[in-house]
C-alpha cells in the first residue's frame, strides 16, 4: 500500500468564502457563529476533497494565520492582548490586524508583526518572545477541528508547527535568547502531543522548515534535545521539511527519534537518494513529488521514471505528498471556464495536483498500465507546452542577448542627478508622498468589473477612472502633499494590471491565493516569452498630472516582483524570464518620461522575497536581479527622478545591492518593526533618498501626529534629514477614505512640524 497524504490545503475557498465572512465579521455585519460556521464548511469541503488520500491534515484551516494558530495554541500571545476584554476570537484577530469587531478605540492595540513565510508571498504573525515569556497548553481548536474530521470519517493527521521552527519564526522583544524558551516550551508540546494520542491520533504532521536553512550551532542542538524529549509521547512524528535542501542538516534530519520525515523532492530533488540512504530501516519516507508551489502539470512519467526505484528500495516505507502545503496554489483548476483550453491542458490547481498524486501512487502500486490514460493525455499536455510557438518568441530572445551592460547604468551619479532634479521639482524639506494606491472602494472594483463583463463602454469606463484619479488629485491637494500620485483605481492588482498588457501571460478568473489574514493574490501565469505591445500606464498618468501643478509620480511594479509575484515558467531559469520583464519595463519608463512625467516610482515590492533560503546562495540572486532593476530603470535622463518601493523591514542584509539599483529615493516599510530599518544604517551609508514608512497601513488605526514625529526624528539620527521623505508604509488600496484622510492629515501636520524645527 502506498500511503498518499497533504501537507495542508487552501483555506480561503474556491471562491473566497472565509476572507468575506472574516471582512464583514470584522465590520460587526457577521456573528461570530456564523464566521464560525463558514469555517467548518470550507473545512468540511476540504476534506471532501482530499478523501481518496490516506491522511488528510487537520488543523491546517485557519481563521488568520497558521503561526497566530500556534501562538494561540501555545498558549501565547503578547502581553497588550491578553487583559483586552471580549472573546478569545476578539484577542486573535486584535494580535493579527490591531483590532477585532466593534473594538472602539479601547481594545484597538498594535497589531502582531507581519513577515514572509520563507521565500512565498504568504505573510505569518511574527511571535513575540521576552524573558520569561510563559506558555500554556490551549488544544481547543485542533480538537474541535480534529472531533469534525472524525465526524465526516477522515482519517486525521493533525498538523502542527514544530518547536524549534516556532522559536525561529518568532523574534525577541527583549535581546533575550529566544531559544531559552525551549525548555519551557517542550513540556506544552508534550501535553498537546499526548493529548491527541488519547484521542486515539496515529500520526501527527510536525512541521520543521527552519531545517533547511542555515542553522548554528545552538539551533541544531535545540533539535536534537526537543525530539529526544518529544519521543517520549505515544504518537508517530513525521518531520516534515520543505521549500529547500537540507544540505547540512540532512544527518540531523534523518537521525532525530522520530517515525518519518517529509522531504520536498520538488526543491531537493539531488537528496533523495541520500534521504534514502541514510534513513534508518524503521522510517517512513514521505516524498513530496508534486510541486505545491506553481501551477503546472507535472510530467507524471518522468516523475515515474526516478520514483519507481526509490518505491522499489522502500515498499510501504514511501508515502507520497506534495512538496508543501497547498497553500500557495489556487484550489480548483475546473472553476477556470473561461481560460483558453490549450493553456489550461498545461496547469493544475490543488486539486488537480492531488489527482496527480493519486495517478502517481497508482501507478506505483498496480503499474503504469494501469493509469495508462491518465499517464498518456499528462504526456501530451507536457509535449504539447513544450513545443508551442505561444511559448517561443525569438525576437525576445534576441533582445535578452544583446543586453549590454550601459543598459542599467544612469548617465551622471546621484549627487550630480540630485541637483538637476531639485531645480525644477521644487521640493520642500521633508516631502510627503504615498505609495500609489488609494482606497479601491466598492464602487471601483465595481466599475473594472462591469468594463470586463461589457457593461460599461470604454468611454464610460475611461470617464469613471478620470473621476476617481481627479478625486484623488483634489484630496492630495487638500491634503497639501508634496508629490502626488493618481490613485491606482484602475489596477486590481499591481502585478495582474501589467501581466494582462503583457504577452506572454494568461489569466486565472478565481485562481486566489492568501497572502495574509482575508488578503488574497490572484498571481498571473506567465508562459511565454514577454512582449510589450504598447504603453501600459502612459495615458492615467498624463492625465493625472494635468490636473495639478505638483508632480505626479508614475507608479509601475518592477521586473523583479512581477517575477515573484506570478507563476512562472519552470522551463527556463528565473534570471531569463526577469530579464524579458526587465526590457518591458524598461520601455514603459520611456515612455513615461517622454510624456512629461519626471517621477517614476518602479515598486520592487517583492524583491526580498525572491531571495534564497541560504544567504550562501544569495549572492547570484542578487546579482542578476539588481542588474533587471537596473535595465528597467535606468535609461532615463538625469532630471527624472526614479523612486522605487519595498514592503518589508528587514533591509540590513541586502542594503548594499539596495543600494546598487541606484534609486534617487527608496520608500521602505517599517512602522510595524518601529524603525528597526535604521539599524542598517549603522554599518552601511544608504547614499540616495529614503522614506521609511511611518505608520502601518496594514492596520485601520489611524497614526498619531506626534509618534510620526518621534519615528522621523529617529530616523534623522542615522540619514541626514535632506534625504529623508514622509510616507506611509505602503499603499493604501485596502483603507477606506475615512481611514485614509484623517491618516494622511496627521502624517502632513507632522512634516510641517518637521520642517519647522
Ligand atoms: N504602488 C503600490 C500600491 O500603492 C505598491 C503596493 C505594494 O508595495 N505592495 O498599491
Ligand atoms: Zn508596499
Amino acid at each position: 500500500m502506498i500511503t498518499t497524504h497533504n501537507l495542508g490545503f487552501p483555506r480561503i475557498g474556491a471562491k473566497r468564502e472565509l476572507k468575506f465572512a472574516q471582512e464583514a465579521f470584522w465590520k460587526g455585519e457577521l456573528s461570530a457563529e456564523d464566521l464560525n460556521l463558514t469555517a467548518a464548511d470550507l473545512r468540511h469541503r476540504n476534506w471532501h476533497l482530499q478523501s481518496p488520500l490516506t491522511f488528510a491534515p487537520v488543523g491546517d484551516f485557519s481563521l488568520y494565520d497558521q503561526v497566530l494558530d500556534m501562538s494561540f495554541t501555545l498558549g501565547h500571545l503578547p502581553a497588550r492582548a491578553r487583559d483586552t476584554q471580549g472573546t478569545e476570537l476578539d484577542r486573535y484577530f486584535r494580535v493579527a490586524r490591531g483590532r477585532s469587531a466593534n473594538d472602539t478605540a479601547c481594545c484597538a492595540i498594535h497589531a502582531g508583526e507581519m513577515t514572509k513565510w520563507f521565500d512565498t508571498n504568504y505573510h505569518y504573525i511574527v511571535p513575540e518572545f521576552e524573558r520569561g515569556s510563559r506558555f500554556q497548553l490551549n488544544p481547543e481548536r485542533l480538537l474541535t477541528q480534529l472531533a469534525e474530521a472524525r465526524a465526516q470519517g477522515v482519517n486525521s493527521k493533525p498538523v502542527i508547527i514544530g518547536p524549534v521552527t516556532y522559536l525561529w519564526l518568532g523574534k525577541s522583544k527583549d535581546d533575550s535568547d529566544r531559544l531559552a524558551l525551549l525548555e519551557d516550551l517542550l513540556p506544552v508540546y508534550a501535553e498537546l502531543l499526548n493529548l491527541l494520542a488519547e484521542q486515539g491520533v496515529e500520526w501527527v504532521q510536525i512541521d520543521e522548515p527552519a531545517l533547511v536553512t542555515e542553522l548554528d550551532s545552538p539551533w541544531r542542538h535545540a533539535y536534537n534535545l526537543a525530539y529526544h524529549q518529544l519521543k517520549a509521547c505515544p504518537v508517530k512524528l513525521l518531520l516534515t521539511t520543505y521549500f529547500g535542501e537540507l544540505r547540512e542538516n540532512l544527518q540531523l534530519a534523518c537521525e532525530l527519534p522520530v517515525a518519518g520525515l517529509h522531504l520536498d523532492a520538488i526543491s531537493a530533488p539531488g537528496e533523495v537518494g541520500r534521504v534514502t540512504d541514510w534513513l534508518p530501516a524503521h522510517k517512513i519516507l514521505s516524498l513530496g513529488v508534486i510541486n505545491g508551489r506553481n501551477v503546472w502539470k507535472t510530467d507524471l512519467p518522468a516523475t515515474l521514471d526516478w520514483l519507481e526505484p526509490v518505491h522499489q528500495r522502500l515498499g510501504d516505507r514511501l508515502w507520497l505528498a506534495p512538496s508543501c502545503s497547498l497553500l500557495h496554489v489556487p484550489v480548483d483548476l475546473t472553476s477556470e471556464t473561461e481560460m483558453d483550453a490549450e493553456l489550461r491542458s498545461w496547469l493544475a490547481f490543488a486539486v488537480q495536483k492531488l489527482d496527480e498524486l493519486q495517478t502517481l501512487a497508482d501507478a506505483l502500486q498496480l503499474g503504469r498500465a494501469a493509469v495508462a490514460d491518465v499517464l498518456a493525455q499528462n504526456a501530451h499536455a507536457i509535449a504539447s507546452r513544450r513545443q508551442s510557438p505561444r511559448v517561443h518568441n525569438p525576437a525576445v530572445t534576441h533582445a535578452v542577448a544583446a543586453i549590454s551592460p550601459d543598459l542599467g547604468t544612469r548617465r551622471s551619479a546621484y549627487t550630480q542627478r540630485l541637483q538637476a532634479q531639485k531645480s525644477h521639482l521644487n521640493l520642500p524639506a521633508y516631502p510627503t508622498t504615498t505609495i500609489g494606491s488609494f482606497p479601491q472602494t466598492r464602487e471601483i472594483r465595481q466599475a473594472r468589473l462591469q468594463y470586463r463583463k461589457g457593461g460599461l463602454s470604454e468611454t464610460q469606463y475611461t470617464t469613471r477612472i478620470r473621476e476617481e484619479i481627479a478625486r484623488c488629485v483634489r484630496e492630495q491637494e487638500a491634503l497639501g502633499l508634496d508629490v502626488l500620485v493618481h490613485g491606482e483605481a484602475e489596477r486590481n492588482d499591481m502585478v495582474e494590471y501589467f501581466g494582462e498588457q503583457l504577452d506572454g501571460y494568461v489569466f486565472s478568473r478565481f485562481g486566489w491565493v492568501q497572502s495574509y489574514g482575508s488578503r488574497c493574490v490572484k498571481p498571473p501565469i506567465l508562459f511565454g516569452d514577454i512582449r510589450r505591445p504598447k504603453a501600459m500606464t502612459v495615458a492615467w498618468t498624463e492625465y493625472a498630472q494635468s490636473l495639478t501643478d505638483k508632480p505626479m509620480k508614475g507608479m509601475l511594479t518592477g521586473p523583479v516582483t512581477i517575477l515573484n509575484w506570478s507563476f512562472v515558467r519552470d522551463d527556463q531559469p528565473r534570471k531569463d524570464t526577469c530579464l524579458q520583464l526587465a526590457l518591458a519595463i524598461r520601455d514603459e519608463v520611456l515612455d513615461l518620461e517622454r510624456a512629461g512625467v519626471r517621477i517614476i516610482q518602479i515598486d520592487e515590492a517583492a524583491l526580498r522575497e525572491g531571495l534564497p533560503l541560504r544567504q550562501s546562495d544569495w549572492q547570484s540572486y542578487l546579482n542578476w536581479a539588481i542588474e533587471a532593476f537596473r535595465i528597467s530603470a535606468n535609461g532615463v535622463s538625469d532630471e527624472t527622478q526614479i523612486h522605487t518601493h519595498m514592503c518589508y523591514s528587514e533591509f540590513n542584509d541586502i542594503i548594499e545591492a539596495i543600494a546598487r539599483m541606484d534609486a534617487d529615493v527608496i520608500t521602505i516599510e517599517t512602522s510595524r518593526s518601529d524603525m528597526e530599518l535604521l539599524d542598517a544604517f549603522k554599518g552601511f551609508q544608504y547614499p540616495n533618498d529614503i522614506g521609511p514608512g511611518v505608520y502601518d497601513i496594514h492596520s485601520p488605526n489611524i497614526p498619531d501626529k506626534r509618534h510620526i514625529v518621534s519615528l522621523m526624528e529617529k530616523a534623522a539620527q542615522r540619514i541626514p534629514a535632506e534625504r529623508l521623505w514622509v510616507n506611509p508604509d505602503c499603499g493604501l488600496k485596502t483603507r477606506n477614505w475615512e481611514e485614509v484622510i484623517p491618516a494622511l492629515r496627521e502624517m502632513v501636520d507632522a512634516a510641517r512640524s518637521l520642517r519647522a524645527n
